[in-house]
Parts: C-alpha cells; structure tokens; sequence
C-alpha cells in the first residue's frame, strides 16, 4: 500500500507541471511503468485531462494542515468520487486485493483517483497521521510520502539540502553586514 501512495504522489507531481501534453503524457507513462503497471498501457492524451483534474483534486490531502484535515479530504473525495470498496483479483492474474474504482476496466483517471485515495486512507489509518506533505521548498512545492517514521518538510534530500545552504548564505550575509559597515574588517 505504501508503493501506491508514493505512485499516488509521483503521478500528482508529473500531472501538475506545466508543459506540452506530449511530454507530460510521456512522464505519466514513466511513472506508471515504474510502478509495474503492465502492458500496454493504453493511454492516450484523451485520457490526460482526467487525469489532470484527479491530480488537482489529490493534491489538497497532501496539503493538508494535520491528521484531521488529510482525513476529511479523503472522505469527501471517497463519498463523492469512488465507488464501494470490493475485491478484484483480475481475472484470477493477481491476489485478491481491494480497490475502489467502478471496474476493473476503469478509466486511466477513475483509477489514479480511486487507488489513491484507498492507499492514502489506508497509510493515514495505519500510521495514525497526515499520509504526505508538500515539500517547504518555495523552488519545488512538489507533494510527498515520507517513507521513514520521522516528520518531514522536503520532499527529498535534495531540496533539503539547497534550503540548507540557502538558509546558510542569507545568515552569513546578515552576519557579515554590520563587520563590512563599520569598514574595519578583522584580519585574517
Ligand atoms: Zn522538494
């Protein structure tokens, strides 16, 4: 269930940028493939803005400010947006798990939506908090799950790094400005 979410937040990143169909469409597949979704694939740009629209509408249970906010935003996309939680197991190709799609041959974007919401709520219900985040880096804002137990404000070590060092230039700025004023720089 955890693989699902961390799709759920990679497919909401790549569906968010901005950028032709084409190369967005493109990164979609990527990810899916990544995630194991078997071929063909069979996506097309007809299914994009659906797609699109899902991502705008997960987008704010990863925004969400807590435990209980995340849960209502999950709730009122489950009552309103998935059908009734049953199990599948494709036809007898996979084990019996749970989704929450109409069916098995679902719309790419019925899907994305309906198995993101299932793996969000079921990461919220099993560790008892918000299930992801936005990352607090102003050049990123992309969502995320964090994998470990620990709270987390970056998506990735990346941008927790270039905070860092930003953080740490501004300081030694601010540092360096009243020596440079007063004109008597300390040797060295
Ligand atoms: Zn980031």
């Amino acid at each position: 269930m955890l693989a699902n979410a961390l799709r759920a937040a990679d497919l909401v990143n790549v569906l968010g940028r901005p950028g032709p169909d084409s190369a967005v469409l493109a990164e979609t597949a990527r990810v899916l493939r990544a995630y194991g979704e078997s071929e063909p694939l069979g996506l097309s740009a007809t299914d994009l803005p659906g797609l699109r629209e899902a991502a705008a509408e997960l987008r704010p249970v990863f925004a969400a400010a807590g435990t209980d906010a995340a849960a209502h935003a999950l709730n009122a996309l489950l009552a309103a947006r998935t059908g009734p939680l049953r199990l599948t197991s494709h036809g007898g190709t996979s084990p019996w798990h749970p989704h929450v799609d109409g069916d098995d041959d679902a719309p790419w974007a019925e899907w994305f939506l309906a198995s993101s919401c299932l793996a969000l709520a079921v990461l919220l219900w099993d560790r008892g908090r918000a299930p992801g985040g936005v990352c607090a880096s102003t050049a990123c804002q992309d969502v995320f799950v964090p994998q470990g137990a620990k709270e987390r404000r970056y998506c990735s070590r990346r941008c927790a790094t270039r905070e860092r060092v930003a953080a740490h230039r501004r300081g030694g700025a601010d540092a360096v400005a009243p020596v440079s004023r007063r004109g008597s720089r300390p040797g060295p």
